[in-house]
């Protein structure tokens, strides 16, 4: 049973995801620095925002190296846009790479032209209308033979699984509907 949950809280959208923890009864704590590690947590989340800034902060901080050898161990992880991005093996156009645990190559700010955010809905893993929130969003470009896709736009894979990682190009966080979430506490973390 998933009980504590701690949330990488560099930048981005950290607190939306801690509120909808919360709703489904998570307990939630946030990693800031290199001690919050020490604490016990049964998943991590990795929230939107920019993974430039959270990968730099991630380094300078002394978290990189701990976290990426939890993650490939097997902790659950729940990884949203900016979250994607920073466990993926290939990122197109970006010359720095972070944890490198999902094998998937990205691309950054993939989606729309200008302003590059809107909302649609679609089938999540065989539940119908999940309703997906993408903000400058990466496509994911190709996906290794042991990964899984749950759900598309476009003909292009939107949200991924392989092992204990679940990573999604949209941010269901931001909305009401909180069916991924649970998918992920039932399916990754059980
Ligand atoms: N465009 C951001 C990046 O490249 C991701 C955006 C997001 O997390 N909503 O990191």
């Amino acid at each position: 049973m998933t009980k504590r949950v701690a949330v990488l809280a560099l930048q981005g959208d950290f607190a939306e995801h801690e509120t909808s923890l919360r709703q489904n009864g998570i307990e939630v704590m946030e990693i800031r620095q290199r001690a919050d590690l020490q604490k016990t947590f049964d998943a991590l989340v990795i929230p939107g925002g920019e993974s430039t800034v959270i990968g730099k902060l991630l380094r300078e901080l002394d978290l990189f190296f701990p976290i990426r050898e939890r993650i490939a161990a097997g902790l659950p992880v729940f990884a949203t846009c900016a979250g994607l991005i920073l466990l993926a093996m290939h990122i197109e156009n970006d010359a720095d790479v972070y944890f490198q645990t999902l094998d998937v190559t990205v691309r950054r700010n993939a989606y729309g032209r200008q302003l590059g955010s809107f909302c649609t809905e679609g089938a999540f893993a065989g539940m119908a209308k999940v309703p997906m929130s993408f903000i400058r969003a990466p496509s994911i470009e190709s996906v290794g033979a042991d990964v899984s896709v749950l759900s598309e736009y476009d003909g292009k894979p939107t949200a991924v699984m392989q092992g204990n990682q679940l990573a999604l190009a949209y941010h269901p966080e931001l909305l009401a509907d909180r069916r991924v979430l649970q998918w992920f506490l039932h399916h990754v973390c059980a």
